[in-house]
C-alpha cells in the first residue's frame, strides 16, 4: 500500500497562512509548479536553496508513493530589469554587454544552472518548459483577458487592468498587500507611463527596433510580460487548478499575485490549492550583494575559492547544512555553520557505513518503530527537515550503542532501521555518501598502482612477482584483464 494512505501530510499554505492537510486534486497524483530561474547569470546561492527545498519536497512526495509531475520553467525572455515592466530585458542586456546572441546567454546559464543543481544532487523536474517555447499559448491568454475586458492595449503593448480586476476579485490575496500599497515600481521611468494605473502590469510589451527577442502578435512585434509565462505553462501542463505552486519568498509579490490574477481571469477558477514559499538565504548575517563583497557563488563553496570560507565544502555537506534549517526560515550561510554541518554529515555517514557491523539479538531494547514514526511525523509536519535530522542523530546514537553492545536489536527491527535510515538520508534528503565515494576512489588508486608495479615486474621478466600480484588481487575479488590498451580491472 502506498505510504500516502497512512501518512497525513500537512503543508503550510502561504495563501491561508495555516498548515493544511494535503489533499491532491486527483488521488495519488500531485501536480507541482515551481518558478525557475531567469537564465542571464550564474545561479545565485539563494536560488540554489529554493530549488533544493522544492527538490526535498518533490522527493518526499515521491517517497510517499505519489505520482508527481514537477514542472519548473526556464525564463529565457520577457524578464525586464525592473519588475515594474521597465528597463531592458535581462537576457538581451547581457547579450549586448557580452556581444553574443541572447540564445547564447540562455544556453550558457541554463547549462550552469543544471550543472550546479546536479552537483548538489537535485533531481531534474518532470518537465522544464521555456517561455520562448510558449509564445503562442501566452498570446492566446492575452486575447482572452482582453475579450473579458480586464486588459487594455496602448501603443502596441497590453496591460492587465488591476483596479478593474479588483472590483470583483482580490488583488493582493497572497501577499496581503492593499491595492493602494501594491504599486509595483519604486521609480517610474520617463516615458514608461503608458499604464492607466501604476499597479497595472504588462501582458505584452512592444519591442523597440534594437530588441532582438521579439515575436509577432496582434498588437505589435514584441514579447510577453514576465508573469504570463507561468500562467501559460502551469495551466498547459498541470491543468486549470493544480496542487502545489512554489517559489522563493521574493516572488510572492508581484509575480505570484499577477499569476493568480491572470489565471483566474482566464480560467475562472482558483489556479492553485497550496502555495508554498521557500525563505531567503543571507550570508554572514547580511544580505548577499556583489557590491559589498558579501557574496559567494555555489561553485566557490565546492572549490573553497572565496575569502568568506575557511576551506572547501563538498556538495553533500552543503546540502546537509541547508536542510538543517526549515525551508520557511531564513538561513544564515556562514563558514562556521558549514564546518559544524560537515562534522554532523560525516557522523551520519560513518554510522551508515558501520551499520553492517551490528549483530542482532533475540530482543530489541530500542523502539525502532517509535523512532521511525517520529521521522515520518517530522516530514508530515510541513517537511520539517531539522526535526527529521535530529531524529537521524538519534539513530546515530542507536548505531553506536548497538555496536558497543550496550543495546540489542531483533533482526526484523534492524531491517526496518536500515531501510528507514537509507530512505530518509539518501532518497528524501538527497544526500550522497561521499565517504564511500572517497574510499572507492582510493581503492581504484591502489589497484592502478599495483597494475603499474606488475607491469614493471613483467618488463623485468619477474614473472613470479607479476603472477603473485594478479593472483592475490583475484583472491580479493579484483580481476585483472590484459588487453591491447593495457591492463584494466573489475571488482566483484
Ligand atoms: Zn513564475
Amino acid at each position: 500500500m502506498e505510504l500516502y494512505k497512512t501518512n497525513q501530510l500537512k503543508i503550510y499554505n502561504s495563501l491561508s497562512k495555516t498548515k493544511e492537510v494535503f489533499k491532491p486534486v486527483i488521488e495519488g497524483k500531485v501536480g507541482m509548479y515551481v518558478c525557475g530561474p531567469t537564465v542571464y547569470s550564474n545561479v545565485h546561492l539563494g536560488n540554489v536553496r529554493t530549488f533544493m527545498s522544492f527538490d526535498m519536497i518533490f522527493r518526499y512526495l515521491k517517497h510517499l508513493g505519489y505520482k508527481v509531475r514537477y514542472v519548473r520553467n526556464i525564463t529565457d525572455a520577457g524578464h525586464l530589469e525592473n519588475d515594474a515592466d521597465a528597463g531592458e530585458d535581462r537576457i538581451a542586456k547581457k547579450a549586448r554587454l557580452e556581444e553574443i546572441e541572447p540564445m547564447e546567454v540562455v544556453q550558457r546559464y541554463t547549462v550552469d544552472f543544471h550543472e550546479t543543481l546536479q552537483k548538489i544532487n537535485n533531481l531534474p523536474p518532470s518537465i522544464e518548459p521555456t517561455a520562448t517555447g510558449h509564445i503562442v499559448e501566452q498570446i492566446e491568454i492575452i486575447k482572452d483577458i482582453l475579450e473579458k475586458g480586464l486588459a487594455y492595449e496602448v501603443n502596441g503593448s497590453v496591460y492587465f487592468d488591476v483596479l478593474k480586476y479588483n472590483e470583483n476579485e482580490h488583488y493582493g490575496i497572497l501577499s496581503g498587500r492593499n491595492i493602494e500599497d501594491s504599486i509595483h515600481n519604486t521609480r517610474e521611468l520617463d516615458g514608461q507611463s503608458e499604464k492607466k494605473n501604476p499597479q497595472d502590469f504588462a501582458l505584452w510589451k512592444k519591442a523597440d527596433e534594437r530588441h532582438i527577442m521579439r515575436w509577432p502578435s496582434p498588437w505589435s512585434n514584441g514579447f510577453p510580460g514576465w508573469h504570463l509565462e507561468c500562467s501559460a505553462m502551469s495551466t498547459k501542463y498541470l491543468g486549470e487548478t493544480f496542487d502545489i505552486h512554489g517559489g522563493g519568498m521574493d516572488l510572492k509579490f508581484p509575480h505570484h499575485e499577477c499569476e493568480i490574477a491572470q489565471s483566474k481571469t482566464k480560467n475562472g477558477v482558483e489556479p492553485v490549492n497550496y502555495w508554498m514559499h521557500a525563505n531567503m538565504l543571507i550570508l554572514n548575517g547580511q544580505k548577499m550583494a556583489k557590491s559589498t563583497g558579501n557574496y559567494i557563488l555555489p561553485n566557490e563553496i565546492f572549490s573553497g575559492d572565496n575569502k568568506i570560507l575557511s576551506k572547501a565544502f563538498s556538495p553533500s555537506a552543503t546540502r546537509f547544512f541547508m536542510l538543517q534549517a526549515n525551508y520557511r526560515s531564513i538561513l544564515d550561510f556562514t563558514s562556521t555553520g558549514l564546518e559544524a554541518a560537515e562534522k554532523g554529515y560525516i557522523k551520519l555517514m560513518e554510522a551508515i557505513s558501520s551499520i553492517d557491523k551490528i549483530e542482532t539479538s533475540n530482543s530489541s531494547s530500542i523502539n525502532i518503530l517509535a523512532w521511525k514514526q517520529k521521522c515520518y511525523d517530522a516530514m508530515n509536519d510541513d517537511f520539517n527537515t531539522p526535526v527529521l535530522i535530529a531524529n537521524l542523530f538519534e539513530a546515530v546514537k542507536f548505531v553506536n550503542l548497538l555496536i558497543e553492545k550496550k543495546a540489542t536489536i531483533l533482526s526484523e527491527d534492524l531491517a526496518i532501521f536500515k531501510t528507514t535510515l537509507n530512505a530518509f538520508i539518501f532518497d528524501v534528503l538527497g544526500l550522497k555518501n561521499e565517504l564511500q565515494q572517497d574510499s572507492s576512489d582510493k581503492l581504484s588508486g591502489v589497484v592502478e598502482m599495483l597494475i603499474g608495479m606488475r607491469k614493471e615486474a613483467r618488463d623485468n621478466k619477474n614473472w613470479a612477482l607479476s603472477d603473485k600480484i594478479r593472483d592475490e588481487l583475484a583472491a580479493l575479488g579484483i580481476q585483472l584483464k590484459d588487453g591491447k590498451e593495457g591492463t584494466t580491472f573489475s571488482i566483484n
